[in-house]
């Protein structure tokens, strides 16, 4: 029960505020975003390639209110390729992009949205890497996907999410799975109403596996963004039976969840991606990674009941 409660209060401005301010907030958030700068994230990019492992970085912000914003959310970006490619980083690290940061909620926000993230999709190709377009709540998603395949006329490396606990996912991953295209499938983090998800885990993870035999026995790359070991196991005997390399699907997990299974993967031959946020604007991203296992706000709620 407390999943949605804190996914309700992932959208509260009087929430942001408490626990932004909150002296003991700093630690914990640490562990899911480990800088607030590109000078403070690089050495960790480096640090988790040396490891073997690749990188898809997130600059963490959502659902701004004006223009200039999403310029800057731009430019954010534009400035992290520049050093990514400095550093020669290209072929292990790539971005994850959420296009409410890039305009698309603002009055003409599709347009703009469209405008903001193709120059950071040029600028990554520029570099020898790409762009994964994330899934965020479903009002979004027609806007994504459509900016998705324009960008893909260009880019066809461009990549999208797509989420296990919505109804539509089956047919969009069955569109998406064409040669070329490069899908992530994920649970799904948001709050969705009835009407339009699974509510139950058992469904969700049922779905899960029905869209990951779609894309395993589809013609695209596909992405396993989870840290569910059943599922796991289950992607591995899925490209197995469809005949894939290890080269041809990867994992994705995030950073500060379940490492040491981020190293035994790329260990056993794994491409194993990690899912790397950085910025200020964190608190969305924060509010989902305590959403999604209760027992970090326990410990969350804990550090502040101490040190105060
Ligand atoms: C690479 C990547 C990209 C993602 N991109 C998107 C996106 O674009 N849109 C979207 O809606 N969602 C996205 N998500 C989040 C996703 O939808 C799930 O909410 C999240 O991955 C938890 O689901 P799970 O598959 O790990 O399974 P779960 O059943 O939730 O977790 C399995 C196990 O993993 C561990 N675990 C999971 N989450 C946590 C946590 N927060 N803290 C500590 N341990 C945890 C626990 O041991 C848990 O038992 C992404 C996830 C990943 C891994």
């Amino acid at each position: 029960m407390l999943g949605p409660a804190i996914l309700a209060a992932s959208r509260s401005d009087k929430m942001r505020r408490i626990v932004s301010a909150a002296p003991v907030t700093k630690p914990v958030v640490n562990r899911f975003i480990p800088g607030e700068t590109v000078d403070q994230v690089i050495p960790i990019v480096e640090d988790l390639t040396r490891k073997g492992l690749e990188v898809t970085l997130d600059v963490v912000g959502e659902d701004i209110t004006t223009v200039e914003q999403s310029h800057a959310a731009r430019d954010a970006y534009l400035e992290l390729i520049e050093r990514l490619g400095a550093l020669g980083l290209g072929d292990k690290a790539e971005m994850s992009v959420k296009l409410s940061m890039f305009g698309q909620a603002l009055p003409g926000g599709h347009e703009l949205a469209l405008a903001n993230v193709r120059p950071v999709v040029e600028a990554a190709a520029a570099i020898g890497t790409t762009v994964t377009l994330d899934a965020e709540d479903h009002t979004t998603l027609d806007s994504m996907f459509a900016i998705h395949e324009e960008l893909r006329r260009d880019f066809p490396q461009t990549g999208c999410v797509i989420q296990a606990y919505l109804f539509r996912t089956e047919a969009d991953a069955r569109r998406l799975a064409a040669a070329g295209s490069r899908v992530r499938i994920v649970k799904g983090a948001y709050k969705e109403p009835a009407e339009v998800a699974y509510q139950d885990k058992a469904e969700i993870d049922k779905a899960y596996v029905r869209i990951m035999k779609i894309l395993m026995e589809g013609e695209g790359y596909p992405m396993i963004g989870s840290h569910d070991p059943r599922l796991i196991a289950i992607a591995q005997e899925l490209a197995r039976a469809a005949g894939r390399k290890l080269d041809e699907y990867e994992f994705q997990m995030l950073y500060g969840i379940r490492g040491e299974e981020h190293l035994r993967l790329a260990a056993e031959g794994h491409r194993m991606r990690v899912y790397t946020a950085y910025g200020t604007d964190w608190y969305g991203y924060f509010m989902r990674r305590l959403a999604e296992k209760p027992a970090n706000l326990l410990f969350f709620l804990r550090s502040m009941i101490t040190k105060n």
